[in-house]
């Protein structure tokens, strides 16, 4: 039995849930998802894990209460127990230095886009990057200029390195939050970097410094974030800790700009050159996206969401359409690269058992509400 830790409503229909797990969130890894079953009969669903913390053994996922499991999940509060997490499942999204890259969340599509710009910003703190908006101001030494000049990170004066510290600590207090253990090592290289600076007036090295310090050698992260309505979009201040810009957009004009996501991401992709998009969201959506960046030759990952029952490669309900080829989103998945996906046989596969999903919830609410009328 899993534990429920915490919930929180974060938007109409929209819960969060803390679950203590502590297997999972020790082996979770960015873009994994895990399948529950609220008790022995019931249906299994997969959700995205939205965060973890491996000192607390803890996970946090996010759903919808849009059918009748998610409804009764969405009726359990902290304390309860969930029957069975099953976990961590699915590829881990690949986690790299691309350069620029624009995150596209559609409503709680958010959730599974939240680990990824944590973990595209952290490797560029475990990378030695350390960058306020504008300027790198570090690189570790896997870079050629660094590998080239390498210097004894030792012989740095602890007091050269204190001179560093506060103009480090004001600019990179959320980055240095997700490796703080690195910390001292980040604080060397930016020396190092320095120091370099002043002293290597090779061309060689002055190329590679270039190099080392242009805008594609670190994640630029742009996210834009939509929602049919304010109220309905979630996390927007955890994305802004970790954005270098953010967007926001509502259908109905209720705030940020009035409009659909793709508005947004055409300007964006249009003003600058993009290495990689990262959507997750409606299916239409992100067929949206995936159609809008394919002219730009923009690297589109998209997050599928299919119908799945086990998650471990055997029943075959979450079979996607990839390039042509027959793929199960549980082990082949959950991400893909949006030009190569069938988005229309996705769609009909979604509506497969629209009408006894219907059913099976109307069923479900009205015998909760004959409980509830006859307890009192
Ligand atoms: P929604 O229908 O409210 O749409 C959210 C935003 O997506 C809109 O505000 C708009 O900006 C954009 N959008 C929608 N249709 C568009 C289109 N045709 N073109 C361009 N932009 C469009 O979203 P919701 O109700 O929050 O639903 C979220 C969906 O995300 C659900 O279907 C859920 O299954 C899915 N989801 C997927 C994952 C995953 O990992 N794949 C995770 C969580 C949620």
């Amino acid at each position: 039995m899993f534990k429920i830790l915490e919930k929180q409503t974060l938007a109409p229909k929209v819960e969060m849930m803390v679950i203590q797990a502590p297997y999972i969130a020790r082996h979770a890894k960015v873009g994994n998802f895990i399948v529950l079953r609220l008790n022995k009969k019931g249906e299994r669903i997969p959700l995205t894990i939205a965060d973890s913390d491996r000192d607390k053994g803890t996970i946090t996922i996010l759903f919808q209460r849009v059918g009748k499991t998610t409804e009764s999940l969405g009726m359990l509060n902290a304390g309860d127990k969930i029957q069975d997490v099953v976990g961590p499942l699915g590829h881990a999204t690949p986690i790299e230095i691309y350069g620029n890259c624009v995150l596209v969340a559609g409503g709680i599509g958010a959730a599974t886009l939240y680990p990824i710009i944590k973990a595209l910003k952290a490797i560029n703190t475990s990378h030695g990057v350390i960058k306020d908006k504008e300027n790198v101001i570090a690189r570790s030494p896997e870079t050629p200029a660094c590998r080239q000049t390498g210097r004894d990170d030792e012989a740095i004066p602890k007091d050269e390195i204190a001179l560093l510290e506060p103009a480090l600590s004001e600019k990179d207090e959320i980055l240095r939050g997700v490796y703080p253990e690195q910390k001292d090592e980040i604080l060397r290289f930016a020396q190092n970097d320095m120091r370099r600076a002043q002293n290597d007036r090779s061309e060689g090295a002055r190329n590679d410094r270039k190099m080392a310090f242009s805008e594609q050698s670190y994640n630029h992260i742009t996210v834009i974030m939509g929602a049919r309505t304010k109220e309905l979009l979630i996390w927007e201040d955890k994305f802004r800790q970790f954005a270098d810009e953010c967007f926001v957009t509502t259908d109905d004009g209720s705030y940020g700009r009035k409009g659909l996501v793709t508005d947004v991401l055409k300007e964006v992709v249009e003003s600058k050159s993009i290495a990689l998009a990262v959507a997750v969201g409606p299916v239409r959506m992100m067929k949206a996206v995936s159609e809008l960046t394919k002219p730009y030759a923009v690297k589109t990952i998209v997050s599928l969401n299919p119908l799945m029952v086990e998650g471990t490669g055997m029943c075959g309900a979450c079979r996607v359409k990839i390039a042509g080829e027959t793929r199960f989103a549980c082990i082949d998945g959950p991400e893909f690269d949006g030009h190569d996906v069938d988005f229309q046989e996705l769609e009909s596969r979604l509506r497969f058992y629209k009408e006894e999903e219907e059913q099976a919830l109307h069923l479900f609410l009205t015998r909760t509400k004959r409980q509830v009328t006859s307890n009192g």
